[in-house]
């Protein structure tokens, strides 16, 4: 049920904060609803959820226009042909990945008056074939987009490879901290961490997460 996985998963984020000496509360969960249908959702706000995460446009449309004033995530790799559907149906953006899309960003920004609020997703295992930034190319892309009037980088967004043992996912949580210590650029406050899914979000939480992406904890396996 629901309600009872929830509290499971909300108890295993306050064990994992108090832990690492952090306040439950500087964690937000983000319900991952992919494959989700909108009875679960409806139930999901009912019982106080307000964050909603999901990585396709196509499939996220019809939840977001039915359920308008949540906080909706788009947490999947972004195609530049999308943003200007994108921009104004989520909150935030965890998948800024490339120069091209930033511009993408700022151009339909401009066009759309908003603001952009994105986290720029980075590849820290330096996985091949996985979307993300080098870390090393960090510092100049935050630099680079200190120019984009319409973007506002909230912080910073990384995926652990899947392994069986969370705790081998801890490397790659701690490397993101790293980066979100190092890179110092001027007017750009990377407060937010997102990270951990639902096999290693009780690691993230202890490594600093601020924002974890949990789907499978609260709704079942994906089938
Ligand atoms: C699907 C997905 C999640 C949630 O995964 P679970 O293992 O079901 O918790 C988190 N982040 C991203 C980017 C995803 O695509």
């Amino acid at each position: 049920m629901l309600a009872e996985r929830l509290n499971e998963v909300n108890a295993a984020i306050a064990a994992a904060a108090s832990k690492a000496g952090r306040d439950p509360a500087a964690v937000k969960l983000v319900a991952v609803t992919k494959t989700v249908g909108l009875d679960q959702i409806r139930q999901a706000i009912a019982l106080g959820l307000h964050d909603f995460g999901e990585n396709r446009l196509q499939e996220a449309r019809a939840k977001v226009d039915a359920f308008p004033d949540q906080s909706w995530h788009f947490i999947g790799h972004l195609q530049t042909n999308k943003v200007k559907e994108v921009l104004p149906r989520f909150a935030l953006i965890h998948s800024l990945d490339s120069f091209r899309l930033a511009e993408a960003l700022q151009h339909w920004g401009e066009r759309l008056d908003r603001y952009v609020n994105v986290l720029v997703q980075v590849n820290v295992a330096r996985e091949k074939g996985k979307y993300g930034l080098d870390p090393g190319e960090l510092p100049d892309f935050l630099t680079a987009l200190r120019a984009m009037t319409r973007i506002k980088v909230r912080g910073l967004m990384a995926m652990a490879p899947w392994v069986e043992d969370p705790e081998e996912a801890r490397p790659v949580f701690r490397g993101l901290r790293l980066l979100q210590q190092q890179c110092s650029v001027p007017d750009m406050q990377l407060e937010h961490l997102s990270m951990g899914m639902t096999n290693d979000y009780r690691v993230a939480v202890e490594e600093g997460a601020t924002i974890v992406r949990v789907g499978t904890a609260l709704f079942g396996p994906r089938g």
